[in-house]
């Protein structure tokens, strides 16, 4: 990997060291609002299983992948983390990971350990320094939602690393709660999924809008729906994806159903029935969900949104056995990922 700092632009260093909880959230929501960059210009994109790692090295501590648009680093830590940062740095994107260590690995402070090539781990302070060379703005560090030991790093292969638009819809919000039982709401649940959704869609070459980021919406329904399909159609979104649960008035009804609506929208009726179906199948080929399949509904969301445009109904929250499910990161994680993997289907496949 050749490195040439001059096509560094300064005004990203900040952006870029932003990082973590809501400051990351923000930034990918203010970064990706009414951008209106190629969208369409889609180079071809190539997903990497895990089992097809580029490298894994540095006794099992850290593995690579990699597709068109970004090397993914995973870091795996003895102890699970809460402070890191990352940042752009003079000879790549510099992450931090406060008062961490490797599992199999003991560090020496402040020495060199050149590991893939051109990264460089480094101690201090009981800090570990990894420096990853690239050239380029568009880079991440998280942490994984549900393995919490293990970073991921992000590391853009070229200056617009994005093929599509993506727009993703936690349902509900505020004081419109959806459906709930207990403590169990839908408008948290439907925040996980798209939250554990973003940074796998990033990874595949997709910028990410929001519809919201945390619990803050217009308390008017009818207002918000608009305000719903508004963000979409302005972003230019190759897809919407809204997220929801199903409810019942008794705990009997089970299982996924993915929604679609093509009147109005006759030229995109193929690819909209399309969509509902890869994401459903990929949604029913874990964790036993019940199929009961996709279905047609005419549904302001669907209806008013530009672009194909699916919602999901990720499971019963009435049912005893779905909600099981959905009380537990594990499967929300699952659910993410099904839904990514029908995404990156849609996209990849005609
Ligand atoms: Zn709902």
């Amino acid at each position: 990997m050749k490195v040439n700092r001059t096509m560094k632009k300064n005004v990203f260093y900040l952006l870029c060291a932003i990082v973590g909880t809501s400051g990351f959230l923000a930034f990918i929501t203010s970064a990706f609002t009414g951008n209106k960059t190629n969208a369409k210009n889609s180079n071809k994109l190539v997903i990497v299983s895990p089992d097809k790692l580029k490298k894994v090295d540095f006794k099992g501590a850290i593995a690579v992948e990699e597709n068109d648009s970004f090397e993914r680093y995973k870091i795996v830590l003895s102890d699970e983390t809460e402070n890191f940062t990352g940042e752009l740095y003079n000879t790549g994107y510099k992450v931090v990971l406060e008062k961490a260590s490797f599992n199999e690995v003991e560090l020496k402070e402040n020495t060199s350990y050149g590991f893939n090539e051109d990264v460089e781990i480094k101690t201090r302070s009981g800090n570990i320094e990894i420096v990853f060379p690239t050239t380029y703005e568009e880079n991440f560090v998280y942490k994984h939602p549900v393995n919490k030991n293990e970073i991921y790093v992000l590391i853009a292969k070229k200056a617009e690393p994005y093929s599509y638009n993506v727009t993703l819809d936690p349902g509900h919000g505020g004081i419109d709660s959806g459906a709930h039982v207990g403590e169990l709401y839908e408008k948290d649940v439907t925040l996980k999924i798209a939250e554990y959704m973003k940074m796998g869609l990033i990874y595949g070459g997709s910028k990410i809008v929001m519809t919201r980021t945390d619990d803050e919406v217009n308390p008017d329904e009818r207002k918000r729906l608009r305000e719903i399909t508004d963000i979409a159609n302005k972003s230019e979104s190759n897809i919407f994806v809204s997220i929801h649960l199903n409810s019942f008035e008794n705990g009997e009804p089970k299982g996924v159903t993915t929604y679609y609506y093509t009147k109005g929208h006759e030229e995109q009726a193929k690819d909209r029935e399309r969509l509902a179906k890869v994401v459903q199948n990929n949604l029913i080929s874990k964790d036993g969900w019940k199929d009961n399949s996709i279905k047609t509904e005419n549904l302001q969301v669907l209806r008013d949104t530009k672009m194909p445009s699916i919602l999901v109904e990720a499971g019963y929250i009435s049912n005893p056995e779905d909600r099981g499910k959905l009380q537990q990161d594990k499967y929300l994680f699952n659910i993410a990922e099904s839904i990514n993997a029908g995404i990156f289907e849609y996209f990849t496949t005609k």
